[in-house]
């Protein structure tokens, strides 16, 4: 006799309307707007949002940045304080899901409660990745995630002078910048040849460098961390082969890692992620799951990926919202990023995994303006610093599937790269309305 799959039970397809109990785990970015979606298309049915965390959902951008500058700078909340009251949210704050009876749509709290559904959405998110070295545990050790991780981060502030960054990300280069603002004494560690590795282009990568060290900051790339000295409290970091750097700080930022311990207790496909399909729904059609913690087909690419950020969050709760109100809508939007370096503003418009050649920007001063990033002569993402309107006028390039010349991208001229983009649109007969 075979076992019965969990999983295998009469769900109705993804788009249809259903009077029905929605459970959202997560109410971060990706979390909270899909609650405040569901209300504003119209959903029937009750929407449960259930957080982990004790603070009612927050902007994270700023945790690395302006939520550091004073010790009472308040959380900036993703909407009002009576939002979720007023529109009938049953949001559940401090509660922590242990587990999933798919079976019985139902969602076990720790604190032996129960949830019933009839679709739940996994917004779980990333967590922080540890560093595993000796020494980690210490006082004076911060990974930074979550409002928590920044207020203890915060009040250690004032007893810190040297700071150690783990991580040439955008959270370690966020928080360096603003250490050394603060006129903290600055290094960044990063095991990459370079910083930004994975985000940006070389080019980009040595402008926001020069610019670090421009503000103080020091710089070691290639290193590797040994270990962190002390006793109890953290006084030096050691890298192998090197030299022993002191610190009274040390904030790590190497990465983050999906939340899918839920999803894989309760027999989710996942890899690098949640698996979903392009409606967001798991291998479980009454689970769907958004965010950083999913892998999905991702249009651009044309190939399973799974992206961290705000704007990949926000847009795919609109989207399933959209579908869990009876208008299906598969999700395909362009990914876009930024990061405030201090006064630098990097902003990414697409994806540039697979970019095989770049054009370059620069500003009549010789400083980095841009970089158009193209894969097999077709323009997939453009990097930009310091150049917003670029930045808006590339995300609508790129999602048309328009690439100027490159004599005009790397003219970096605004009026000439408008000039592509209607030109390439009246050429296929499209009218303009943006
Ligand atoms: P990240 O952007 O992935 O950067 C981590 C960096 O640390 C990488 O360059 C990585 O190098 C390096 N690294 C890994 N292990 C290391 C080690 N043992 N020693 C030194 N360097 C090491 O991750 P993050 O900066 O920690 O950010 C975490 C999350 O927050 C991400 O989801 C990120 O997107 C998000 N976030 C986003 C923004 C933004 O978009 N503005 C701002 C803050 C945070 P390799 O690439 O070689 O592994």
């Amino acid at each position: 006799m075979t076992r019965p799959d969990p999983h295998d039970r009469d769900i109705p397809d993804a788009g249809t309307p259903q009077p029905s109990r929605i459970v959202i785990i997560g109410a971060g970015h990706g979390g909270a707007q899909l609650a405040a979606s569901l209300v504003e298309e119209g959903h029937p049915g009750t929407v449960t949002l259930i957080s982990a965390e004790d603070d009612a959902p927050y902007h994270k951008p700023p945790l690395s940045k302006s939520f550091m500058k004073a010790p009472d700078t308040p959380l900036q909340p993703l909407r009002g304080r009576t939002f979720f009251i007023d529109k009938g949210i049953d949001m559940r704050l401090g509660a922590e899901v242990t587990s999933i009876d798919c079976r019985g749509r139902r969602v076990l709290l720790a604190d032996g409660s129960e949830i019933p559904y009839d679709r739940l959405v996994l917004a779980t998110g990333t967590r922080a990745r540890r560093l595993a070295v000796p020494g980690v545990e210490q006082e004076g050790v911060f990974h930074l995630r979550t409002a928590g991780d920044a207020r203890a981060m915060r009040r250690a502030l004032p007893e810190s002078g040297r700071v150690v960054v783990i991580g040439g990300g955008f959270i370690g280069l966020e928080a360096a910048a603003m250490l050394a603002a603060r006129g903290l004494s600055v290094e960044v560690l990063e095991v990459a040849p370079h910083l930004l590795r994975r985000a940006v282009s070389r080019q980009v990568a040595d402008a926001v460098t020069a610019y670090l060290e421009g503000q103080g900051i020091g710089i070691r790339c290639g290193v590797c961390v040994d270990s962190l000295g002390g006793e109890g409290r953290v006084t030096s970091v050691r890298l192998e082969d090197g030299p022993e750097l002191q610190a009274d700080m040390v904030v790590v930022g190497i990465g983050a890692v999906p939340e899918v311990a839920l999803a894989e207790a309760s027999g989710l496909a996942c890899d690098n992620g949640i698996v979903t399909d392009a409606l967001l729904t798991t291998s479980d059609p009454a689970i769907c799951a958004i965010g950083d913690c999913i892998s999905y087909p991702q249009a651009q690419l044309g190939r399973m990926a799974r992206l961290e950020s705000v704007q990949n969050a926000t847009d795919q709760a609109r989207a399933l919202a959209k579908t869990l109100t009876g208008k299906p809508t598969p999700y395909g939007a362009l990914p876009w990023f930024w990061s405030d370096i201090g006064a630098l503003k990097l902003q990414i418009a697409g994806l540039a995994h697979d970019a095989d050649e770049d054009v370059v920007v620069q500003r009549a001063d010789g400083a980095l303006q841009s970089v158009y990033r193209l894969s097999q002569g077709r323009l997939v993402a453009v990097e930009t610093l310091n150049s917003a309107g670029e930045h808006m006028l590339a995300r609508r390039l790129i999602a048309k599937g328009i690439t100027p010349d490159r004599e005009v991208m790397a003219s970096g001229d605004m009026a000439a790269l408008k000039a592509a983009y209607a030109a390439a649109r009246a050429r296929r007969g499209e009218a303009r309305r943006d």
